[in-house]
């Protein structure tokens, strides 16, 4: 869990537009930009079973990210960096 208490829950609520409560935490918090990240690079090289859904989400989440100013390609390339594209991370996606 990360140090800030962000669920993943309220995370994955945030992605889906129903948690605009967290559009400021987001927007300064490393780790939750961290994660998010995580869950993109995960989700866009991994099986998707939602695939339309989830580029829906995408779409969104990047244009939050842009509204916000958070530069996600950094958050991204950082996720990447430590959790690589081919990594498990099942612990976040249920
Ligand atoms: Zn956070």
């Amino acid at each position: 869990m990360r140090s800030c208490r962000t669920t993943d829950e309220r995370l994955f609520a945030f992605v889906d537009g129903l948690d605009s409560g967290l559009d400021d935490h987001v927007a300064g918090c490393d780790e939750c930009q961290q994660f998010l990240a995580e869950l993109w690079s995960g989700e866009l090289a991994g099986d998707l079973s939602e695939p339309v859904m989830r580029t829906i989400r995408f779409d969104e989440f990047l244009a939050s990210a842009a509204r916000l100013g958070i530069d996600i390609a950094v958050a991204m390339a950082r996720a990447l960096v430590e959790y690589g594209p081919q990594s498990d991370i099942g612990e976040a996606g249920e």
